[in-house]
């Protein structure tokens, strides 16, 4: 193992700071299967609110919050027509067929956005062959395609055509709150949208554990059920959604440092040789670094990247992604590019 010095694996590695952990320390709590710990109930509050929902429940992690929307919204048989670089088809681990017995329906994305039309075709038609359709799924900011935002005006038309279908509309929206600070889109304009949205806070927002699954009262009744049935029945709670309330006082505008850092370390990657950043997909914390060299793929440039300290994961043989967050500084990025400098020499 080397010592990793700058770790730009991803915003999921950021440890609670001294000031949200004396915030857990005073927390109070109770039993939240009986409903009755504070710090989860406003919790709970707060991002419904906030997302313009009726109601939330707060869970383990991001991909239970995701399984839960997706068992609540379908029917075994069912397809769930998706993005094919979105989390819940890539790394849920087959969540979606294995918990809630339906398929998947990948469609194409041009920075994670499915052209409508598609989505439209993809729809099946009532028929005694075809798997009905149950749910569509929609990403912001997505993941794979490098943090990039779903414009709010194809996430609207996505919107009319699943309402006019009869589809619910799920938002994963684990760093929605990085598209509304770098658009200043308010997240209940982006929630108005989708018939459910989940939120982590254990990514940018510095939070050490938990999700928000957000939608009517009665979607978040059922899951409820489901979150017991899926072991996300947790008890003193509170000790941990306070580190999520904690976040959202303190760590949502801040998320603006980490796309500025984004963005200036992009610019000077962009000019090193060996590697290509396309600058248009540099929207909020992440940089795809696509790895165009003689003697390096990007597996074993973030192998020779980690022994000079530097951890960043290949996403596949031709990307590496870098994800700036709450624990990495401004003054790192020169550090960065130094390493990056050094490295892609051709000797
Ligand atoms: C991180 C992430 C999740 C949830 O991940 P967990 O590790 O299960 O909390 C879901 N969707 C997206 C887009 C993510 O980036």
């Amino acid at each position: 193992m080397h010592r990793i010095l700058i770790d730009l694996r991803s915003d999921t590695v950021t440890r609670p700071s001294q000031a949200m952990r004396n915030f857990i320390a005073a927390a109070a709590v109770g039993d939240d299967v009986y409903g009755e710990d504070p710090t989860v109930n406003l919790l709970e509050e707060r991002v419904a609110e906030l997302l313009g929902k009726e109601a939330a429940l707060y869970v383990p992690s991001g991909t239970m919050s995701n399984q839960i929307a997706v068992k609540v919204h379908t029917q075994p048989g069912q397809e769930v027509i998706c993005e094919e670089n979105c989390h819940i088809f890539n790394y849920e681990a087959g969540a979606p067929a294995f918990l809630s017995g339906v398929q998947l329906r990948p469609l194409p994305g041009e920075y994670g956005v499915m052209n409508i039309q598609e989505v439209e075709r993809a729809i099946r038609a009532d028929n005694l062959h075809l798997p009905p359709t149950g749910l569509v799924c929609t990403e912001n900011t997505h993941n794979r395609a490098g943090g990039t935002i779903y414009p709010l005006n194809n996430i609207a038309e996505l919107s009319q055509l699943t309402a006019q279908k009869g589809i619910p509309l799920h938002l994963d929206g684990a760093r929605l709150l990085n598209a509304v600070v770098a658009t200043g889109i308010p997240a209940k304009e982006w929630a108005m949208f989708a018939d459910s949205v989940s939120l982590c806070f254990s990514k940018g927002l510095g939070a050490p554990v938990g999700s928000v699954l957000v939608g009517t009262e009665e979607f978040i009744r059922k899951a409820r059920k489901y979150r017991k049935i899926f072991g996300g029945g947790m008890r003193q709670a509170g000790i941990l959604a306070a580190a999520c309330l904690f976040a959202l006082d303190h760590n949502v505008e801040r998320l603006r440092e980490d796309h500025e850092n984004a963005r200036l370390l992009a610019n000077e990657l962009k000019s090193v040789p060996g590697i290509f950043i396309d600058m248009k997909q540099v929207q909020t914390n992440m940089i795809m670094i696509h790895v165009r060299h003689p003697r390096f793929d990007a597996l074993t440039l973030s192998q020779a990247l980690l022994r000079e300290g530097l951890a960043a994961n290949a996403v596949d043989s031709e990307r590496i992604r870098a994800v700036t967050h709450l624990d990495f500084k401004r003054e790192q990025i020169q550090q960065v590019v130094d390493i990056f400098i050094k490295l892609m020499k051709v000797t």
